[in-house]
């Protein structure tokens, strides 16, 4: 490289670091991407020996509706850890993961000294949208003296104390780690009539439940967190400068068209650094860990070129990955905007991509969730069900299909092929749709049906449509209802309007056949090939039309084989697949059935015998539950090695379902 290339590329260097895709400086944006409804200002000090977060805030929410709007209604998420009264605890067997002492481990958040734009204090009390539990006090609705008018904002500030809680779920401390996650007081998403299954306008607020994640608002956040002069801190967006003062070292950080945002300090933390065009990429570990460091950055990085490639550019200048120490665990795996939580476990082998495998899925949840910022709480099926399939799209490419979830002693097993094993294996796969709310399913289904159920529908619809067309829907999805909040139908309204621009009929009026069956409904899918018989044809005996007699002794050797396939179908959910069945002398056939009635046989007569028969070969439906009945040869096949390679698979699949939880 000669000295002016070398000039122009570290140019280029610091254009893309400074300035992106979008013209934006470090953490600034050229334009709003979003429609910035809830923006926050707030100064905060982390009082590390005492678990205290002490916060002044200033929320500038706008009106999205053309309601006239009366109050503001804020997520006190610690207020869940207050007690054994929240909605939290009473609904969940998450008291058995407390500390059995008397240590003050819980946790609270308190809004204090809350004023209007003009100074007037306003008034405020706990409400219980969801289940009227009048000891949950993680929903606060602020009473405004003035009404907010039609698209019109409203400035409100207020202090708040949060009591950090020792790490329960996603959010906390363990010695002198924190992980600040639903930390501070967070207005509700207001949905205007007509988003999602709004009828009429109306905060969307649920309290905090153990089950379910969050639904967050588009905003600018502009926060200044004060911690010790020797603590880390790594946060959401950009950090725009640090000042030193008494009180410790106060770092400055600012995002845009985020839905929240999210921090973690602490002394021991390493920090590796690294870049993905105009995305600054930032490891936080502890000791011990640095041989994990490579491969998240890899995997993140495969991750933003895949999305580049097959959907948008990540839009954000910084991607924060922190790997959870174990006595935190239960902060890990966890997706906020531009800041995922990640982690390794020493003890599974290398051929284990766990830790790759977390990087791809949290980082998956910035588009899926973050930027289409979906409900998780009411609709979980659409981020995680979404991420699950683009993880297994990401992971599959880079590192295998018959590898990327692991591969230990020679034995593997792709992503997609683990979601799917994963799925039907549970113990009933019919237990509740994928359109179910994440509030009434219980822990142990929710991650196989909204994950993998989802992901594996999916895939089938791909098989279905084809790549070239399921491509095209999720560009039209993500373009339409990025920086919204989509709701299932405005999904499944895509897919309709581009099969039909892309397949005209084919599917019929639209593919809401395909919906009930697989996202509203419970059925299970299964074709298989049932039988495969052949009888000879002789030639034919007797007077024949030339008058010549045949005896029957003379047609013993047949000259034709008539070969009967019998597909039958198992289950209940009726899917389009074809059938191929190959013969003896080389030759194939290749049937397409609508898959509706309950058996369908194919006959043949030909010189040579059937030899084997396969429905759906290719594997596009990736919901049909028995893969090993797909096939039939006319001789058997034995297959002992797939049969001891199977045994393997199910000892680490139970390994790993250990660790399901996680993600
Ligand atoms: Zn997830």
């Amino acid at each position: 490289m000669t000295q002016r290339t070398t000039a122009i590329g570290v140019f280029f260097y610091f254009a893309c670091l400074f300035f992106g895709p979008l013209g934006a400086q470090n953490g600034w944006f050229e334009r709003p991407l979003s429609p910035r409804t809830a923006n926050y200002q707030m100064k905060i000090r982390l009082d590390p020996d005492e678990k205290m977060i002490y916060g002044e805030a200033t929320l500038v929410w706008k009106n999205p509706s053309p309601d006239t709007v009366g109050d503001l209604q804020f997520h006190l998420y610690y207020n869940a850890f207050k007690n054994t009264g929240s909605t939290f605890y009473r609904r969940s067997n998450r008291l058995s993961r407390l500390p059995d002492s008397d240590a003050c481990f819980w946790g609270s958040n308190e809004m204090s000294d809350i004023r209007d734009g003009a100074g007037r204090a306003l008034q405020s009390r706990y409400i219980q949208p969801d289940d009227g539990n009048t000891d949950d006090e993680t929903v606060l609705q602020v009473l405004l003296r003035e009404p907010v008018l039609p698209f019109d904002s409203v400035r409100v500030t207020y202090r708040f104390v949060a009591k950090i809680p020792k790490i329960m779920v996603r959010t906390g401390y363990s010695r002198d780690y924190f992980f600040l996650a639903q930390w501070y007081p967070k207005v509700g998403v207001y949905e205007p009539a007509g988003t999602r299954n709004a009828r009429v306008g109306g905060w969307n607020c649920h309290q905090y439940h153990s089950n379910t994640e969050y639904y967050g608002e588009f905003g600018v956040y502009d926060v200044d967190l004060t911690v010790p002069a020797d603590y880390v801190v790594g946060a959401s967006g950009s950090l725009q400068g640090t000042t030193d003062s008494p009180a410790g070292t106060t770092h400055r950080y600012h995002v845009e068209d985020v839905i929240d945002f999210t921090w973690t300090a602490s002394p021991k933390y390493l920090v590796f650094e690294d870049q993905w065009k105009h995305v600054r990429l930032k490891v936080l570990a502890f000791p011990g860990h640095e041989c994990y460091v490579e491969r998240y950055f890899e995997a993140a990085k495969h991750s933003l070129d895949f999305f580049d490639e097959h959907l948008a550019t990540y839009p954000y200048h910084t991607l924060t990955m922190v790997d959870v120490p174990y006595h935190g665990l239960f902060t890990g795996a966890m997706e906020y905007p531009t800041l995922i939580s990640v982690l390794s476990l020493d003890f599974f082998p290398k051929g284990v991509l766990f830790s790759e495998t977390l990087t791809v899925h949290e980082l998956t949840h910035q588009f899926f969730q973050q930027i289409v910022a979906t409900n998780e709480q009411e609709e979980p099926w659409l981020d995680e069900g979404f991420t699950t399939y683009w993880e297994g799209r990401i992971m599959d490419q880079y590192y295998g299909e018959k590898s990327s979830a692991f591969k230990v002693l020679g034995v593997g097993a792709g992503n997609v092929e683990y979601n799917r094993i994963e799925f039907l294996n549970m113990g009933n796969p019919k237990i509740t749709s994928c359109a179910q709310s994440g509030f009434d399913t219980k822990a142990d289904n929710y991650r196989t049906i909204f994950y993998n159920k989802t992901a594996i529908w999916l895939r089938t619809l791909e098989g279905l449509v084809g790549e070239a067309t399921m491509s095209d829907i999720w560009k039209t999805y993500y373009e339409k209802w990025k920086f919204k909040h989509p709701g299932g139908r405005d999904f499944t309204d895509v897919v309709n309007e581009v099969v039909r621009k892309n397949h005209g009929d084919r599917f019929g009026d639209n593919l809401d056949w395909f919906f009930e069956q697989v996202l509203y409904g419970t059925d299970m899918c299964d074709y298989a090939v049932s039988d495969i018989s052949v009888t000879p044809v002789l030639p034919k005996a007797g007077i024949l039309d030339d008058g010549t007699c045949v005896g029957l002794k003379q047609t013993n050797a047949p000259d034709q084989w008539r070969s009967k396939i019998t597909i039958y179908r198992n289950g209940e959910v009726l899917l389009p697949l074809d059938v191929l069945i190959h013969f003896e002398d080389g030759t194939e056939v290749r049937e397409h059935w609508d898959g509706r009635d309950r058996y369908r046989i194919f006959e043949y007569t030909k010189p040579a015998k059937v030899a084997w028969a396969e429905v759906d070969p290719e594997r596009k439906l990736h919901l049909d539950a028995d893969f090993t009945n797909n096939g039939m040869r006319l001789k058997p096949d034995p297959l002992p090695a797939q049969k001891y390679g199977g045994r393997l698979l199910a000892w680490v699949q139970n390994l790993l379902e250990v660790l399901a939880f996680f993600v």
